[in-house]
């Protein structure tokens, strides 16, 4: 079973897969977790690629074209041999991240993002996460780190991306969003309720 979550950064991705991880792991499963773009040898060296600053302006397409190379990669060695072997994969942003930083933020088309993604027969998401806060508050919560070049992005940017996602979970049964404005633990059981429902684990 795959699951994926979505959201602009500082949303609470990170620490919520911990504590969805620790409570399958307490039910004796095995979760593999992964992030976009990385999680093989070939891909993280895309992610320093990706994320680096350089003084080129990165066309979107580029960006699309590397996010690809890399999820090609960690289909095929990570997530379809454990999906194979019955282990949860929880994937730290995944397709749905494509369509809303480089379609909604960048203004690649929609299209071309799923056309890829069928012709490269990559897995796709059982169930995605959308943990939902607004681009100040996600600039409030990573103040404190030293920001990688897609955290540099403006406001506009982001409320783009945000808006992307809104649509994505407007059109898509399978892509859920919750109140990242919550606390930490009332959000942890939020996730778990909506999956044991959605996906009966
Ligand atoms: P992401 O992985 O989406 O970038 P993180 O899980 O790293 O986000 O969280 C970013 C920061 O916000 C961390 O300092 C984290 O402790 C804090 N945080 C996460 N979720 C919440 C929440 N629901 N309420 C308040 N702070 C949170």
């Amino acid at each position: 079973m795959l699951i994926s979550f979505e959201g602009i950064e500082g949303s609470g991705k990170s620490t919520q897969i911990k504590l969805l991880s620790e409570k399958f792991e307490k039910k004796g499963l095995k979760v593999i977790c992964v992030r976009e773009p990385g999680g093989t040898l070939i891909g993280e060296k895309i992610r320093d690629l990706f994320l680096e600053e350089t003084d080129e302006i990165f066309n979107p397409l580029t960006e699309v074209l590397l996010l690809y190379s890399s999820r090609k990669q960690l289909d095929e060695q990570i997530i379809r041999p454990n999906l194979a072997e019955g282990n949860i994969v929880i994937a730290d942003r995944f397709y749905h991240a494509t369509i809303a930083y480089q379609c909604y933020g960048k203004g690649v088309e929609v299209g071309f993002v799923e056309y890829i993604h069928e012709k490269l027969n990559i897995s796709k998401p059982n169930l995605s996460v959308l943990i939902d806060i607004d681009p100040q508050l996600s600039r409030q919560r990573i103040s404190q780190r030293d920001p990688d070049r897609m955290e540099k992005e403006s406001l506009e940017f982001f409320s783009r991306v945000q808006e992307g996602y809104k649509r994505l979970e407007e059109n898509n049964k399978d892509f859920v969003s919750i109140d990242g404005k919550k606390t930490i633990e009332k959000i942890s059981e939020e996730i778990e309720i909506l999956i044991a429902k959605k996906l009966n684990v």
